[in-house]
């Protein structure tokens, strides 16, 4: 339904900008090899002569002047064999930018090229037919991937994990609706062509329960994705701050740290076991009735609600406050682990009084996880940051070996397609006429072939694509 593209022959910078070691510049289309041809001079040999996919050493030459611009690696691929499925060439030139992009401006000059948009190229390789809608999403996933794990979600989704779960499912609905449709060209015997049941029990079994279990685990798999968030609470001077630092420490593998932060609220991020935290130390919700300050509890209290998970923290030694227990009632409704701090202060430094310490606080907060720490001392953090990872990830193995985790977009098709399956099922359950059935079918396999592009819009393709950089 794409086929009438722009047939444009596309080109673009593919390297980040800065200097590199070397940066790259793709074309992609019917033109790209005569314009290796007008461009570039080989060492050895013609151009003309170069076979495809053949990496040739030589100079990139302004064709009117002579001028060589620079020394380069290049390769001319024939289609079908590329990224793109159409004729890709590649010149691989020293890495200054000024030089790839004066490179450039030499093939854009050329006719019947122009510059290449945001994901273009991935967009191609989507519209020719070599990838689908979720391969083309995983490259960009694999691009921005922050963690391993969340690397290796985008690979096996690269390789074609989605569609390949998605595929029975789909053929389920088929061979469903064709009965259907069947029953709705013999109107008189539709009740011996329809056996309800049995077509009830396929949907069950070989539609909504993978489809649900699909469901579940795009949240879990978000998580690895886009990472959680952890928001660290508690009165004043209970030591967030200090557990915030304690645990940067900790972790070597800092990812970032978020531009940005609040006077209130202060973000971090880090990794733990792979998965990929923003840490946010609230400065503190307290009931206030200044105005400025109202502002950033506001924003905390925001963050609260967001967070995956919240570090209730508390100090050994001393009795629950009322503060303590506000504080609690604020965030019953979410994931909370009580974190115990300061348990160098207790007199006595045995695992024995940690523990009674520990048993008081426990008794004020029944059901929840809880842990004990010195954030100055640095006792107990490991514990608390298995806590952490167990309590987000809900005893997920630590390398989420399953074969893909849909994203957001698929995420939403997914949970169209489940209220439009219930009405089918209802509708087989009640006797409801084929007709109707074949409706609430049509509109099952529509969402479902909206995830891997088989339907869908120029604007959902654009909005997809617009999200890539310009040269993938
Ligand atoms: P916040 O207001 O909750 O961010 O608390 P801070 O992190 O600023 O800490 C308040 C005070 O408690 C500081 O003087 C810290 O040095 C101290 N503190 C923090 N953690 C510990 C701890 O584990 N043991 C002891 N003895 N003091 C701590
Ligand atoms: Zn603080």
């Amino acid at each position: 339904s794409f086929a009438d593209f722009d047939q444009a022959t596309i080109a673009a910078i593919a390297t980040p900008p800065g200097a590199g070691g070397i940066g790259i510049i793709r074309i992609s289309g019917s033109r790209a090899r005569e314009i290796l041809l007008q461009l570039f001079r080989p060492a050895r040999g013609e151009v003309a002569s170069g076979r495809s996919h053949q990496l040739r050493y030589g100079w990139i030459v302004e064709p009117e002047s002579g001028r060589p611009l620079d020394e380069v690696m290049a390769v001319y691929m024939a289609a079908p064999a590329t990224y793109t499925r159409e004729d890709v060439v590649e010149i691989h030139g020293h890495g200054g930018y000024v030089v790839l992009r004066e490179i450039l401006g030499l093939i854009l000059a050329r006719e019947g090229v122009r510059a290449a948009e945001a994901g273009e190229f991935t967009k191609r390789a989507f519209l020719n037919g070599r990838i689908d809608l979720t391969r083309a999403e995983a490259v960009l996933d694999v691009l921005n991937a922050g963690t391993r794990e969340g690397l290796n979600l985008a690979m096996s989704q690269l390789q074609g994990g989605l569609q390949q779960q998605l595929e029975p499912v789909r053929r389920a609905l088929l061979e469903v609706l064709a009965v259907v449709e069947v029953a709705i060209d013999f109107p008189d015997e539709d009740a011996e062509i329809i056996d309800t049941a049995a077509l009830g029990r396929r949907l069950e079994l070989e539609v909504r329960q993978p489809l649900q279990e699909l469901l579940e685990r795009a949240d879990r798999g978000r998580i690895f994705r886009e990472g959680a968030t952890v928001v660290i609470l508690g009165r004043p001077n209970v030591g967030k701050s200090s557990l915030l630092n304690a645990l940067l420490q900790d972790e070597r593998a800092i990812v970032t740290a978020i531009p940005g932060t609040t006077r209130d609220t202060i973000e971090e991020c880090l990794n733990i076991h792979g998965m990929p935290l923003r840490i946010v130390d609230t400065a503190g919700i307290r009931e206030t009735t200044e105005e400025v300050e109202g502002i950033g509890i506001e924003r905390s209290r925001r963050r609260v609600a967001e967070a995956d998970l919240v570090l209730l923290l508390v100090e050994a030694g001393s009795e629950p406050s009322s503060e303590d227990m506000a504080l609690f009632d604020s965030v019953r409704e979410k994931k909370v682990l009580v974190v115990v701090n300061k348990l160098d202060l207790l007199g006595d430094a045995s695992p024995a009084a940690a523990e009674a310490a520990l048993a008081a606080w426990r008794h004020r907060f029944p059901g929840r996880e809880l842990t004990g720490i010195s954030a100055r001392a640095r006792v107990g953090l490991e514990q608390l940051e298995d806590l952490v990872f167990r309590l987000i990830s809900g005893d997920e193995p630590r390398d989420p070996g399953y074969a893909c985790v849909p994203n957001a977009r698929h995420r939403a098709a997914l949970a169209r397609t489940l209220p439009a399956l219930e009405r089918v099922q209802q509708g087989l359950a009640a006797g409801l006429a084929p007709e109707l059935l074949a409706v609430e079918l049509q509109a099952c396999l529509g969402s479902l072939g909206e995830i891997i592009g088989e339907v869908g819009s120029e604007e959902l393709l654009d909005t997809i694509f617009s999200s890539f950089c310009i040269g993938k």
